[in-house]
């Protein structure tokens, strides 16, 4: 139950995830709708305005807000296409101009009921079945339209500015997200406050599109899938993208290995017991790979003796059936019956049940466990990229962001009360090196905490290690001068808990990581230390990952960069071009090239008989970092030419000042 993942696949919330549906909002959470939710949900009633009078056939199902806009889901013969948008936009440009007041009556469940039905509005009817009984019935009504919702709503129709709101797609529904239900048409907006709000969205869209780390991984050879062999949600990294998981991962290595942690490494898999006692089991069953059930040599042995002495005994009831219960043994056919059945059950409990692991915790507390620690021993830091498996539905895979299998920059910290404010800083620390590294400037980190109204419910009941605990993170995010928001009530059953989000150079936001305080799962695990006064204590851990996986990480990174990674990280570092194919120019490049790969740069050559533009457009194609242009001029000084991606010629230099920079820029991690 305790990680330091990325989302989505945070287990703390395995089912949180798009769902056609959207849960029904209770009437506080309406109450908190902000502005802009507000002001897209009534974009909501004017689409509908709009699509009813085009279509007054159509019948209507709900029109909620989401994150990005708004939809409105409509049933009706006529197909819309995206051919229609226009036109139901210009019909509500006209519904916005007339300003129409939103005006909210309440009616009874059975006026309600009578009135959709004479309108033959049949989803509506069905929709008034989830009202809880004793809440209001309410009505908006805007110009002829009218509505059943609870709202709220902007004023009237011409808060809306006409040219801040835009249709976006279409998709199909079924009717409260079940298959069995007819399926409708949704059609999707967006609104904003003002059109240079809505026109900067819209051309972030388009940039995220080119910059889509499916499109940019194809284009780049980083990684394929194969449904068909490997299976869905399964990364195949090819060299390409092997490389930025070798690079990331020796970055936290390095990382790591200075910040004083250890390495450690683990099974992909573990027996039923890790996960029961974890607390996995049952309630994250759904989110795991399905159990294999495993049998010891001795245990298969045990059953085959055990399915003969059932076989027999079901040989001799069977005969003493025939036999009208007659047996000198003294049996009788229930004895025997109950014998068999007897023998059943220890079959099916023979052997034991593995599970993929969803998390490494586990197994990592099982390490601290499996030697006896003392003080002495604290902190322990032990890290592990480690693989996890997680079963998340086929339709809510998604490229690299949302995967089966996952390498994840783990690590556990294992400390007293006493280090846990200098472990969480020096953690945090972490945090800002890496957003340094790879240049993110905007982050946040979501301090979740508990509500001491409801310990020993959602919070493990432990109110002097939250108080201290939570004191302690929120002083070190002050004193380090931390961007973050505090937000009651969200922390993890077992501590509090820090998101960390952070938004690529195109401004779209990701949760990377999620950092853990844990003060329940050791003591499930029964892990101790001696103390120093000799009694054995249970030690506080924090669960970290501030690379997340790195199939999301690396997701990440490609949209951050668009592909175009530092040198340090690029998959080709370097391409050597010739300007012809002379053998001396050829032996003075393969020189520089040799001494390139001697010192470990990814360097590839390109002495071809291709014009030199070609070569160039090639190499910029494949986003190599730094191309070394050579001609004779270059050879007979002793220089190099370079060349850098999507920034043109940067002149000559000498060879060796050449070779010492980019390995020095590597060696740094330069941006
Ligand atoms: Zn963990
Ligand atoms: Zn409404």
């Amino acid at each position: 139950m305790s990680s330091a993942d990325p989302q989505p696949n945070d287990p703390s919330k395995p089912f949180e995830s798009a769902k056609s549906e959207v849960q029904r909002m209770t009437l506080d959470q309406r109450a908190q709708m902000d502005e802009l939710m507000r002001l897209r949900h009534s974009c909501a009633h004017i689409l509908a305005t709009a699509v009813l009078r085009i279509w007054p056939d159509a019948r209507l199902d709900i029109g909620p807000p989401t994150d990005e806009g708004f939809y409105y889901d409509f049933d009706l013969a006529h197909r819309f296409s995206p051919e229609d948008f226009p036109r139901i936009e210009e019909e509500m440009r006209k519904v916005i101009k007339e300003n129409q007041v939103f005006e909210k009556s309440i009616k009874t469940r059975d006026e309600a009921r009578a009135w959709f039905e004479s309108r033959g509005q049949v989803f509506k009817v069905q929709r008034l079945g989830d009202i809880p009984e004793g809440e209001a019935i309410s009505f908006y009504q805007n110009g002829e339209f009218v509505d059943l919702c609870a709202g709220p709503h902007v004023m009237r129709t011409g808060n809306v500015k006409p040219g801040a709101v835009k249709l976006l797609k279409l998709a199909s529904a079924y009717f409260k997200g079940n298959e069995k239900n007819p399926q409708l048409q949704r059609l999707y907006g967006t609104a904003f406050k003002t059109r240079d709000e809505l026109e900067a969205w819209v051309t972030l869209q388009e940039e995220a599109k080119k910059r889509d780390h499916r499109r940019i991984g194809a284009e780049m050879g980083l990684f394929a899938f194969d449904a068909e062999y490997v299976g869905p949600g399964l990364v195949l990294w090819l060299p390409k993208g092997g490389v930025l998981v070798e690079e990331l991962e020796k970055l936290a290595k390095e990382t790591e290995f200075q910040a004083g942690y250890v390495r450690v490494r683990t099974p992909h898999l573990a027996k039923e017991k890790m996960y029961t006692t974890s607390g996995h089991l049952p309630y994250y069953v759904e989110s795991m790979f399905p159990p294999m059930e495993m049998l010891e040599e001795d245990e298969r042995k045990l059953r085959e003796k055990l399915q003969e002495r059932r076989a027999d005994l079901i040989r001799l009831r069977d005969g003493m059936a025939q036999a009208t219960a007659a047996n000198t043994a003294g049996l009788t056919t229930e004895q025997l019956t109950r014998d068999i059945a007897r023998i059943e059950t220890e079959i099916t409990f023979l052997g034991g049940r593995y599970y993929l692991k969803a998390m490494n915790c586990p197994h990592h507390h099982r390490i601290f466990a499996a030697e006896s620690r003392s003080y002495r021993d604290l902190p322990l830091r032990m890290a592990e990229y480690g693989t996890c498996y997680r079963y998340e539905q086929s339709g809510e895979l998604f490229g690299l962001m949302r995967v089966r299998a996952m390498n994840m920059n783990d690590a556990h910290l294992y400390c007293t009360a006493e280090q846990f404010a200098d472990e969480f800083r020096a953690v945090n620390d972490m945090y800002l090196k890496y957003f340094k590294i790879f240049g993110l400037d905007r982050y946040q980190m979501r301090f979740s905490t508990h509500d001491p109204a409801r310990l020993g419910q959602k919070f493990v009941n432990e109110p002097e290690l939250w108080k201290q605990t939570e004191d302690m993170v929120r002083r070190v995010l002050i004193e380090s001068g931390i961007n973050y928001v505090e937000v009651a009530n969200e922390a993890a059953f077992y501590g509090p808990k820090i998101d960390v989000q952070v938004w690529s150079a195109i401004g779209r936001e990701f949760t990377i990581a999620t950092n853990q305080v844990d003060f329940a799962v050791p003591k499930r695990f029964g892990l101790t230390y001696r103390d120093r006064d000799n009694t054995d204590k249970t030690p506080l851990c924090i669960h970290r990952a501030p690379l997340g996986t790195h199939e999301r990480f690396i997701g990440f990174l490609i949209e951050h960069y668009a592909g175009n990674f530092p040198l340090w990280l690029a998959p080709e570092q370097v391409r050597i071009l010739t300007l012809g194919d002379e053998a001396p120019l050829v032996d003075y490049a393969k020189g520089i090239l040799a001494e390139l790969r001697a010192q470990f740069v990814r360097v590839e050559g390109d002495f071809g008989t291709d014009p030199i533009k070609a070569k160039v457009a090639d190499a910029e194609k494949a986003r190599v970092h730094t191309m070394l242009v050579i001609g004779g001029r270059d050879l007979e000084a002793g220089q190099v030419s370079v060349r850098l991606h999507s920034k043109g010629p940067q002149g000559a230099k000498p060879r060796a000042e050449v070779i010492a920079d980019i390995v020095a820029a590597i060696r740094e991690r330069r941006a």
